[in-house]
C-alpha cells in the first residue's frame, strides 16, 4: 500500500510526532534561510488544527554529541512567531523529562524536541532510540522530505512503533513533483547540470540520459569535461581524477544521441574573490579560473531551454556565493522560471540557495528542500523514509 497523506488519517485528540527538516542554516544563532521550517508549516497548522499535539523533530548539522551551537532554540522561538502560539523546545528528544512534556501537551498545542543527532544513535536507527523517540505518541508523520534519503531512528526505525503513519503536505507536493519529472515526462526534456562535483551527479546523468533530450553543464564540473575533450581549462576547479568518466559519459551520450552542451565562454579570474578582477573569455588563459558560465553560453542555454517542456535542474552554473560569479546562475534561472509551457523542478541545497529568494522564483513548478534526496529519487534510488510509511 502506497504511503497515506496526513489528511487521510484520524488525529483528534492525539500526540503526532512529525518528523520535519529543520536543518536550516545559523550564523551566530541567527536563522539565515527559514525557506525549510516554512515549507513545513502547513503540516503543523493542519494538526493543530484538528485538534491534535505536535510534537515536532529534526536534526540540525552533523553533531555527534550535545553541542551547544546546534540546539534547535533559534527553530522554536521562530515557530513560536509563525505558529502565533508558544512552541517550547525540550531539553532533549528522549527520557522521563521529555515524555512528561509530551504528555502535558494539550489538543492544539505543538512541542520542538531537541537535536535528534544529538545521540549517535539517531543515525545508527537503533531500535531502542527508535522505540524511545515514538514513546507517548500515537501517530508518525514524515514531512522532512531532505532525509528521506537517509534511513535513520526519526525517518525509518520509528515506523516499527508507530502503526498509523503518514507523509506530510510538503512530503508529499515534493514526491508530486519528483514524479512529474519521472513519470511520462513532456518532451523536449533538459537536465541543467553544474555544481562542483562530477562525482555526485554520475548516477543522475546515466540514469536520465535514457530520459532527456539534452543535458547542459556549467559550474566548475563543466571544466572536468572541458578537460576530457582535451580543452584548456587553466586553474579551474577541476575533479583530475573523473576525467575518464567524464569521457565515458561523453561517449554514452552520443550512443543516446543525447547532447551534453558545454559552456562556449567563461567570466575568469585569478582567484574566487569578491573583489577579483574579471574577464569575458572564449578560452580560459592558464593561470585563470573559470567562475561563471559567460554572457554568450547564457544565451545559448536559453535558446536551448526556449522550446523544453520539461526542466530539471541541479547544481549552480558559477560560484554563485560572490555575486559577481552568481549572473549565469540567476539569467538562466529568471529565463527557466519564466517559461509557462514547461514543468521546472530545481534541486534543493545549493541550486535553491541560489535561486530562491528573487522576484521570480515563485514561478519556478517546485524548488525542492532536499539536494541529495532529490538527486537519488532522480537516481532511482527508493528513499528509505519514503518507502518506510508504505503498508
Ligand atoms: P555541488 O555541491 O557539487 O552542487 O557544488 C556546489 C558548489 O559549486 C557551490 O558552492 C558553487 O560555488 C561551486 N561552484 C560552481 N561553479 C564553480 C566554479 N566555476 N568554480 C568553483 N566552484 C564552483
Amino acid at each position: 500500500m502506497p504511503a497515506r497523506a496526513i489528511n487521510e488519517l484520524s488525529l483528534e485528540g492525539k500526540k503526532v510526532l512529525v518528523r520535519c527538516d529543520f536543518n536550516v542554516p545559523l550564523d551566530n544563532g541567527v536563522i539565515t534561510d527559514s525557506s525549510r521550517i516554512d515549507a513545513s508549516l502547513e503540516s503543523i497548522r493542519y494538526i493543530l488544527g484538528r485538534g491534535a499535539s505536535a510534537v515536532l523533530c529534526s536534526h540540525l548539522g552533523r553533531p555527534k554529541e550535545r553541542t551547544p551551537e546546534l540546539s534547535l532554540k533559534p527553530v522554536a522561538d521562530y515557530l513560536s512567531q509563525q505558529l502565533a502560539k508558544k512552541v517550547a523546545l525540550a531539553p532533549d528528544c528522549i527520557g522521563e523529562f521529555c515524555e512528561r512534556m509530551v504528555k502535558d501537551l494539550s489538543p492544539g498545542e505543538a512541542l520542538l524536541l531537541e537535536n535528534l543527532r544529538f545521540h549517535p544513535e539517531e543515525e545508527a536507527n537503533d531500535p531502542d532510540f527508535s522505540h524511545e523517540l515514538a514513546r507517548g505518541k500515537q501517530v508518525y508523520i514524515n514531512d522532512a522530505f531532505g532525509s528521506a534519503h537517509r534511513a535513520h531512528a526519526s525517518t525509518v526505525g520509528v515506523t516499527r512503533f508507530l502503526r498509523e503513519r503518514g507523509a506530510g503536505f510538503l512530503m508529499l507536493r515534493e514526491l508530486r513533483a519528483l514524479r512529474a519529472v519521472t513519470e511520462d515526462p513532456a518532451h523536449p526534456y533538459v537536465l541543467i547540470l553544474g555544481g562542483a562535483k562530477v562525482s555526485d551527479k554520475i548516477g543522475v546523468i546515466k540514469a536520465l540520459l535514457p530520459k532527456v533530450n539534452l543535458m547542459l553543464i556549467g559550474g566548475a564540473m563543466a571544466y572536468t569535461f572541458m578537460k576530457a575533450h582535451g580543452m584548456p581549462v587553466g586553474k579551474s576547479r577541476i575533479e583530475e581524477d573523473k576525467v575518464e568518466l567524464a569521457r565515458e559519459l561523453f561517449a554514452l551520450a552520443a550512443q543516446r544521441r543525447v547532447s551534453l552542451v558545454l559552456p562556449t565562454d567563461h567570466v575568469v579570474a585569478s582567484a574566487p574573490t569578491a573583489d577579483a578582477q574579471v574577464e569575458v573569455v572564449s578560452t580560459i588563459p592558464g593561470d585563470k579560473m573559470g567562475l561563471d558560465i559567460g554572457p554568450r553560453t547564457v544565451d545559448q542555454f536559453m535558446q536551448h531551454l526556449s522550446t523544453a517542456r520539461t526542466i530539471v535542474w541541479n547544481g549552480p552554473l558559477g560560484y554563485f556565493e560572490i555575486p559577481q560569479f552568481a549572473q549565469g546562475t540567476l539569467k538562466v534561472g529568471e529565463a527557466v522560471a519564466n517559461l509557462k509551457e514547461a514543468t521546472s523542478l530545481i534541486g534543493g541545497g545549493d541550486t535553491a540557495a541560489a535561486l530562491a529568494h528573487q522576484a521570480w522564483s515563485g514561478n519556478f513548478t517546485h524548488i525542492s528542500t532536499g539536494g541529495g534526496a532529490t538527486l537519488e529519487y532522480l537516481e532511482g534510488t527508493e528513499l528509505p523514509g519514503v518507502k518506510a510509511l508504505e503498508d
